[in-house]
């Protein structure tokens, strides 16, 4: 397939700036990251997309590519563009993970820190949480139990006991044959069939994790939920993750929470609102009424005359946010109640009342709109 123009990858002018080569770049590995766009296209895509970035974001790169086009890269060993083994970014200013934890979220699910080394890292587990509305405000203390493959406590992570080198191989891990053709003898190496590349056996095998060297069990730990947590916050419990299946660093464990919402309380962040009815006799004439606030029992001055919908605001009762230090407000929201049934003694006293002028100017004007036609 004919390589494409990498201006026209990241669907820009060849004068694009270099923030707008970044933007194009974000969006296009965000469409077609493997791990979210399941098209048998996407990897190619995606990689495609990775290579005209490279290339773009990188001044010296950029220059050489805008004087002699692909060519300028081609068949000089240059970073192995298009190899099997993917795009090495190492030698760019722009780190690929930042911008992939840009675009994506704080790391979850693309354990790429490790990508390059050695040894890979455990995989990041991702565990949901429901709090009351009660945990979520003041934070607990959670027990929270997780399956999570671990280092093997018996035999350490080796996966056996009385390591010796193999005698096979001699500890290099490669076997060399000699064989012989009609066009003469060839070496070739392959992986050592006795300690399968390792290069040391062992006496004897770990029976606990029959010789993986990891384990699976069912872990409680116990967290602490800061308080302020809403639905959606994510909290990252480093190493708390599955273990590498070859001695690299754990992956994380994060919580995922879902607050389920109060009969009375709403929240909006670390305000809190509250809907206090009155009868329309409190409303009317003013009233000292009870509430509830999240922590205590306060008496409220309702002023006379007070409407459905009139809010007022009590300074610092919201939500005491450990991750932020902020401290919320509280919102008293008021909803004036019109009885719909009424004892006679009651209708009495209405009617009397309805003989009295009860019209405000907002009453008389509208009549007088009404009369007026
Ligand atoms: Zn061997
Ligand atoms: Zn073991």
């Amino acid at each position: 397939m004919e390589k494409r123009d990498y201006y026209e990858v990241l669907g820009v002018s060849k004068n694009a700036s270099e923030d707008e080569i970044k933007s194009a770049f974000r969006k296009l590995a965000k469409k077609y990251h493997p791990d979210i766009n399941k098209d048998p296209d996407a990897p190619e895509k995606f990689k495609e997309v990775q290579e005209a970035y490279a290339v773009l974001s990188d001044k010296n790169k950029r220059s050489q590519y805008d004087q002699f086009g692909h060519a300028a890269f081609e068949n000089n060993g240059q970073a192995g563009f298009g190899g099997a083994g993917g795009f090495d970014f190492s030698g760019f200013d722009i780190n690929l993970d930042d911008i992939l934890e840009n675009v994506f979220g704080n790391g979850y699910g693309f354990s790429s820190r490790s990508r390059g080394k050695r040894k890979s890292r455990g995989r990041d587990i991702l565990k949901e949480i429901n709090l009351t509305f009660e945990e979520a405000v003041f934070g607990c203390e959670k027990n929270i139990s997780v399956d999570v493959s671990s280092k093997c406590p018996s035999c350490d992570g080796e996966g056996g006991f009385d390591k010796s080198t193999c005698s096979t191989c001699h500890g290099s891990g490669m076997v060399t044959k000699e064989q012989s053709t009609l066009f003469g003898s060839f070496m070739t190496k392959t992986t050592c069939p006795t300690c399968h590349g390792e290069g040391s056996t062992y006496k004897k095998h770990c029976t606990k994790c029959r010789g993986t060297g990891v384990i699976r069990e069912n872990k409680t730990l116990t967290v602490k939920i800061p308080s302020g947590i809403d639905t959606g916050n994510r909290l990252r419990l480093s190493g708390k993750g599955e273990a590498s299946s070859d001695g690299g660093e754990n992956g994380d464990l994060y919580l995922e929470f879902t607050v389920r919402e109060h009969d009375y309380f709403k929240r909006d962040n670390d305000d809190i609102y509250l809907e206090v009815p009155l009868t329309i006799t409190e409303a009317t004439l003013g009233c000292k009424k009870d509430i509830r606030t999240i922590s205590s029992v306060i008496t409220l001055a309702v002023p006379s005359g007070t409407q459905t919908g009139d809010k007022e605001r009590i300074k610092n009762r919201g939500i005491k946010n450990s991750t932020t230090g902020r401290t919320g407000d509280m919102y008293i929201i008021y909803k004036v109640i019109i009885p719909k049934k009424l004892t006679r003694e009651q209708k009495n006293l209405f009617e009397k009342l309805q003989e009295t002028n009860l019209n405000t100017t907002e009453i008389d004007k509208f009549n007088n709109f009404v009369e007026k036609e």
